[in-house]
């Protein structure tokens, strides 16, 4: 099946082969042609899946054939839990919108940064990116208005539920006119996400792109046991030897993210640090420089750990266990994405053995692991 044979709008077409896409994903196949129906959609699927394509062109295509609202009245609304993701999949959508018969003007809108540029530049938007809460505090100014949203997405549900976001999501729903098209993604399915399927999908399309494990066998996994203090050395040693020119680490924590990074620049290995302190300015253009290849290590506490689609990115290190089997899986699925094989490298202290046991258990797969100890670190 080629995306010819799906029934997307043909300006589509010519942009699928100039962005290199020459055949659908699984999802796409699956979930294009229950959207161009106006169907509900649960797709069950993670980042890398190809997941935001598989909503953004039945969108464009169906946009196509709408009336456009004006006067701060927009078409569809897809709420992220993160600026990050607001602004990938803003992106996406700009991607495959130019050269449309109809123009389409897709903006995002998040948190942390200033409203009233928002605000102003909310005329004339057709598909609203948002995360919660500054979706409510553009509503409560009059920005924008939802009353006639044809398409809602809701997509990392899983993860838009888990931060908290259950009352702005209430008061969402209430602002939504009462016939529209819902369509959810979620990287896994828990009993929040079941609530919120039953309350919001009618009669929906499931599709379940196998998560997780699915790609695990793009990933070439790596684990080296190494006491905690020779950790900082085993890892710019890795860095340097094995010449890796894009790496994101993983830390446990804010402080930790910082002081990695720090560590590194102080050993002449180009690194920042992105976590929840930083601004939203300062993120943006840490994780974009390192996309473009500006940046050689990209510290990060488990805020990027799910949803950030970072293109051939060949390397994943955790300079530290996350807490959850679900959180390794999101941390090493950076790598390994769209079909490219990817490396990721565990560090592992004594203290961590049981928990990384458990992890591995819990992949149904066991992890090679080398003497890190046992390396000379000497000079690094
Ligand atoms: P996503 O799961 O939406 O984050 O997509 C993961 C990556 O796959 C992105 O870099 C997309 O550009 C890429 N991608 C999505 N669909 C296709 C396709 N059909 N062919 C090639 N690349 C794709």
């Amino acid at each position: 099946m080629s995306f010819s044979d799906l029934g997307l709008a043909p300006a589509l077409l010519n942009i699928l082969k100039n962005q290199e896409y020459e055949n659908p994903y699984p999802i796409q196949k699956e979930a294009i042609p229950s959207i161009l129906e106006k169907r509900d959609l649960l797709g069950i699927a993670r980042t890398g899946s190809g997941k935001t394509a598989s909503f953004v062109l039945p969108i464009l295509t169906n946009l196509q054939a709408t009336e456009i609202s004006q006067n701060r009245h927009v078409n569809v609304l897809v709420l992220v839990p993160t600026r990050e993701l607001a602004i990938q999949v803003r992106d996406v959508f700009h991607i495959f919108s130019v050269g449309l018969p109809n123009p389409i003007k897709t903006m995002a809108v998040f948190g942390g940064a200033s409203i009233n540029p928002q605000m102003k530049a909310m005329r004339g938007v057709n598909i609203l990116v948002a995360t919660p809460g500054r979706l409510i505090e553009l509503v409560e100014s009059n920005a924008v208005h939802l009353s006639l949203i044809q398409t809602l997405v809701l997509d990392e549900a899983d993860k838009i539920l888990n931060l908290g976001f259950k009352d702005e999501m209430d008061e969402i729903f209430k602002l939504l006119p009462k016939k529209r098209q819902n369509l959810l993604f979620s990287a896994t399915l828990s009993e929040n996400i079941d609530a919120i399927t039953q309350l919001v999908l009618k009669d929906p399309k499931v599709v379940k792109i196998e998560s997780g494990e699915a790609n695990l066998y793009l990933i070439d996994q790596l684990a080296y046991n190494v006491s905690e203090e020779k950790k900082g050395p085993l890892l710019r040693y890795l860095i340097k030897n094995q010449d890796m020119q894009q790496v994101l680490v993983f830390a446990s924590s804010i402080f930790k993210a910082d002081n990695i990074a720090d560590k590194l620049n102080k050993n002449g290995i180009q690194a920042v640090a992105t976590h929840s302190k930083k601004s939203s300015k300062a993120r943006r253009d840490a994780l974009s420089n390192f996309k473009d290849g500006k940046m050689r290590v990209l510290v990060a506490t488990d805020l990027l750990s799910r949803g950030i689609d970072i293109e051939f990115l060949a390397c994943v290190i955790n300079y530290e266990l996350p807490r959850s089997p679900k959180d390794y899986l999101h941390r090493i699925g950076r790598t390994g994405r769209a079909e490219a094989t990817g490396k990721a490298i565990t560090l592992v202290t004594p203290e961590d053995q049981h928990h990384f046991k458990i992890i591995q258990k819990k992949m149904k797969c066991q992890v090679d692991c080398e003497d890190g100890d046992a390396i000379n670190l000497q000079g690094y």
